[in-house]
């Protein structure tokens, strides 16, 4: 089917496109990786967002790897997160010998909150995963670091969807000992396949580069420490390469501008929910607290499920998404034993992403919002 209005639209620009057309220009570049465009892109993040040690890897999938291969401890050997959550978050610390444990997700914020964690701890805890889920993150953040701190478990921050959102003050990913970004085309910003991993905690420094680096330490050659590189670690090639950096740098470079239209399309939706009483129908997230990057508007239906409704706004040529298949209801998932998730089960049949991206005009947003209107209202 083709859509009038798609759901996402990845970021492009023809400055994008110069970038890479420089770098293969200047035949002194590598095209591997830590190169003038992924250093340009660390300096740019570090000036941003004030994050110190800064890894570029090839998805947010591989910073997770990185993390779970950091923090597995044989006598904490229990990782919690939630079951509403992406494949590479619970793959990645089942492949480095965890035993999952699935959260239930808490009414509106689609995260586990603060409670749930806490009641979930026992002396096995040795990592809490926390999802941003649409770029937001759970109330307690800090609340949360402080009892990981007391009990000696690590935090980490999937922040795949969450570069340019904070709390209080602090950027997210400024939490977590350790903190997984993505630049997937499904995300605000993109190389097509890209991601970064924050070290937060300096413990993991030098072994976070050696797993980048294929299990070697040859990051101390580069730093003319040492001559000749040696296998130090288990590891993998999880590193970005300078073409996907290069695309990367404009956007990193005009984020603010990007975030600025995605907040346009978002507050025109709000605005029309409003003023059409649309809360009546559905939930929606408005006054945010700290800054948000506008990444994902997702609605909770009152209506059973969202079957329909996804289906009449895609015959009005809209295309709208459901959130995640919760993983302990999925094939592989089920494999992993029995679990009972109550909200995560009913939350995820009536929730609905809809369509925001660059590409939008404020016209398309009075289209989506008409048509969901009629769908209401072809009802008694
Ligand atoms: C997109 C996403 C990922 C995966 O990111 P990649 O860069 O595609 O590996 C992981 N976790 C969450 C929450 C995501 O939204």
């Amino acid at each position: 089917m083709t859509f009038k209005i798609k759901f996402n639209v990845p970021y492009r620009d023809k400055k994008c496109d110069q970038n890479v057309i420089k770098l293969l220009n200047n035949k002194n570049n590598s095209l591997f990786g830590f190169d003038q465009f992924t250093r340009k892109n660390e300096k740019i993040i570090s000036q941003n967002y004030k994050f110190k040690n800064i890894l570029f890897t090839n998805s947010c999938t591989s910073a997770l790897e990185i993390s779970a291969l950091l923090t597995y401890r044989k006598n904490k050997n229990v990782v919690l997160m939630p079951s509403y959550t992406f494949t590479s978050t619970a793959s990645s610390f089942l492949r480095a010998n965890f035993k999952l444990k699935f959260l239930d997700i808490s009414n509106r914020s689609m995260m586990p909150d603060l409670e749930t964690i806490k009641k979930s701890i026992t002396k096995k805890t040795g990592v809490i995963v926390v999802v941003h889920y649409a770029g937001l993150s759970i109330e307690d953040l800090d609340k949360l670091k402080k009892i990981c701190l007391k009990r000696q478990i690590y935090l980490v921050e999937d922040a795949a969807q969450a570069l340019g959102s904070y709390f209080k003050n602090k950027p997210l990913g400024s939490f977590g000992d350790l903190s997984c970004f993505s630049f997937h085309e499904t995300k605000n910003i993109h190389c097509g396949s890209g991601g970064m991993l924050v070290v937060n905690n300096k413990q993991f420094l030098n072994k976070s580069h050696y797993i980048l680096e294929r299990g070697t330490d040859r990051r101390l050659v580069l730093q003319n420490i040492k001559k000749k590189y040696s296998w130090v670690t288990i590891g993998s090639s999880f590193n970005s390469t300078e073409l996907n950096s290069s695309f990367l740098t404009y956007q990193l470079l005009n984020y603010k501008k990007i975030l600025i239209k995605r907040r346009k399309i978002y507050e025109r939706y709000i605005n029309l929910f409003n003023k059409n009483n649309l809360n009546e129908k559905f939930y929606f997230n408005k006054n945010f607290k700290y800054l948000f990057n506008y990444h994902c508007l997702y609605i909770i239906l009152k209506e059973k499920n969202s079957t329909n409704f996804i289906n009449f706004l895609g015959k009005n040529k809209i295309q709208a998404f459901i959130g995640y298949v919760p993983l302990h209801t999925s094939p592989y998932g089920k494999t992993l034993g029995k679990q009972k998730l109550i909200n995560t089960d009913l939350l995820s049949n009536k929730i609905v992403r809809l369509p925001i991206h660059n590409y939008m005009s404020l016209r398309d947003v009075s289209y989506v919002v008409k048509i969901i209107i009629k769908f209401f209202s072809n009802k008694f």
